[in-house]
């Protein structure tokens, strides 16, 4: 850490405008301890323990305060990047020392929980775990669906464009409504919200005129000060399932099992089917299964199906409504998957000690939790987490799989994955786990991403989350049209903020 605490030297260039900010917001909103900011970046990605840190981090407790912040910014040219706390930043060395970290975590306020309607309003900093304290004693309950940590945000996870785990597992379209400071300084709502006294502003997504609200996902073209969200009545019942399929080679036959029960939406969540390896990954690290180096060995991963009980795919999904509709709905289910070889059914009834399928139960019925490890972890902490989307069809499973894991062993590592099944598409969610403080391990963990970024979109499938450090490799395999598609949003980023000050890890900002 020595190094990266190092890294942030020319943070004089921003003592002015840190001062100014200061003046503004308050002695106390300045974080510039260079232990303190080491928080906002992850020691575990490809730049790894020398990861930069920014010159400092503000936190903000209004819409005045992020006004401010923008006019300061753009006085003395300074970038601002928006974060939620866990991040990461990820700039490069000779920037990140003039950039400065928005952290909302005093812009926590719920301002409303409508029982009535089913959503939420809230500001950028109030986190899954907040919220759903709030809700859980709501009369209706209401559910929340959270894709990633319940430390996380609805407003992160909207402008990443997230995927959680209940049938309200897109989190785009259950976004209703928002609130931005663009860097001009101006104060926008969209949708109804744009209209003085509207009655509907987290009711209907729309309004008249141009639909906006996406352009504020993965842009850097504002700083969101309020989101609207869409909450799920609780339903009378919850039932979660898991199918083991014990062959990897019967990925091929799941999916084009899964698929009419995806696009019927007779189940209707996100329906994840994990590789053994990335569910071993969310409960222990590599090294309590093999010591070794280079991917797994197969008498290992033998060993961790039969010691967890578990196929080389495990699909987890849930149904939901009141019980004789469930149980019908499971009995399809099972008819149907029956047909691959010893295809093993549970429900909570029949797998109680499962820490993993307890994790995945929580996030499907509406509960935000945290599993007992994370594919982050698996080895020495190091990730580079890719995701790319495919047809939801079996022969597209089965050959993007082999791709995405051929490149994998090819630069020696293991690739846990799984599949994210949710409307007619999957994610296939891959992490290259490294060694972070290996500079080889780093070096051919960031070939290997880029080489599947590549290959993967030669065959079609495009990335639709990378690391920072490739962001520009993955922006560019979407260049039809003569790179039409980021022309245009370079032009969008130019008019809405032509001093250039929002950064994000998304290649249109100059300051990353
Ligand atoms: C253990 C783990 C599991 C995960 N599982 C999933 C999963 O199952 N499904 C899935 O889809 N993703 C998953 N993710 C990814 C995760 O959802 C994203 O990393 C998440 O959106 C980022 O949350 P964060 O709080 O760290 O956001 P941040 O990194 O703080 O922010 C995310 C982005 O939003 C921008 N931003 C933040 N606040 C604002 C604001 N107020 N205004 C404008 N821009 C803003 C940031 O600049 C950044 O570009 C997982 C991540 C982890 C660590």
């Amino acid at each position: 850490m020595a190094t990266a605490l190092a890294a942030n030297s020319d943070s004089r260039a921003i003592t002015p405008a840190l001062d100014q900010i200061r003046a503004a917001l308050g002695d106390n909103s300045v974080i510039a301890d260079r232990a303190s900011l080491a928080k906002y970046v992850d020691s575990g990605s490809l730049a790894g323990p020398d990861a930069p840190l920014p010159g400092a981090a503000v936190m903000p407790t209004s819409v005045e305060h992020v006004r401010a912040l923008l006019a300061i910014a753009t006085q003395h040219r300074i970038g601002l990047w928006p974060l939620v706390g866990s991040g990461p930043f990820a700039a490069s060395a000779d920037r990140a020392g003039q950039l400065v970290v928005v952290d909302p975590q005093r812009m926590n306020r719920i301002l409303e929980v409508n029982e009535k309607y089913a959503y939420a309003l809230v500001e950028p900093g109030v986190t899954y775990a907040q919220l759903h304290d709030r809700l859980r004693d709501g009369n209706p309950p209401l559910w929340l669906d959270c894709a990633s940590q319940p430390s996380s945000s609805p407003a992160s996870d909207f402008v990443n464009r997230s995927f959680g785990y209940t049938p309200y597992n897109d989190h785009v379209i259950m976004q209703c409504g928002l609130e931005a400071v663009l860097p001009d300084g101006s104060l926008v709502r969209t949708g109804m919200g744009a209209m003085p006294k509207s009655s509907s502003w987290q009711l209907f997504k729309y309004g008249y005129g141009p639909y906006t609200d996406g352009s504020f996902t993965q842009s850097s073209l504002g700083i969101m000060t309020k989101i609207g969200i869409w909450l799920m009545p609780a339903p009378p019942a919850c039932q979660p399932f898991m199918i083991t399929i014990p062959r990897e080679e019967d990925l091929h036959a799941a999916i084009d099992i899964l698929k009419p029960l995806k696009i019927t939406m007779l189940i209707p969540n996100t329906v994840v089917v994990s590789h053994l390896l990335d569910d071993a990954a969310l409960s222990a690290p590599r090294s309590k299964y093999d010591s070794g180096s280079g991917p797994i060995s197969a008498s290992a991963a033998a060993k961790i199906a039969s010691d967890t009980n578990r196929g080389m795919w495990n699909i987890y999904g849930a149904l939901y409504g009141v019980p004789p509709g469930i149980a019908v709905g499971w009995k399809v289910i099972q008819d149907a998957f029956s047909k691959i070889p010893k295809a093993g059914f549970y429900t909570n009834e029949n797998r109680k000690d499962d820490p993993v399928f307890a994790y995945r139960s929580q996030l499907m019925c509406g509960v935000p939790a945290a599993p007992p490890s994370t594919t982050r972890q698996w080895n020495a902490g190091g990730h580079a987490e890719i995701s790319q989307v495919i047809p939801l069809t079996g022969a597209h499973a089965a050959r993007a799989f082999d791709l995405a894991k051929g490149i994998a062993r090819e630069h020696k590592f293991d690739y846990p994955c799984s599949f994210q099944a949710t409307w007619r598409s999957a994610f296939l969610a891959g992490t290259i786990p490294f060694d972070p403080n290996s500079a080889d391990d780093r070096k051919r963990a960031q070939a290997c991403a880029k080489s599947i970024v590549e290959r993967m979109a030669k065959s079609g499938y495009g990335t639709v989350a990378a690391p920072a450090e490739i962001a520009a490799e993955a922006a560019s395999t979407y260049s039809a049209h003569n790179g039409a598609f980021w022309n245009m949003h370079r032009k969008l980023k130019a008019e809405f903020d032509p001093r250039d000050v929002l950064a994000s890890p998304f290649p249109l900002s100059k300051q990353t």
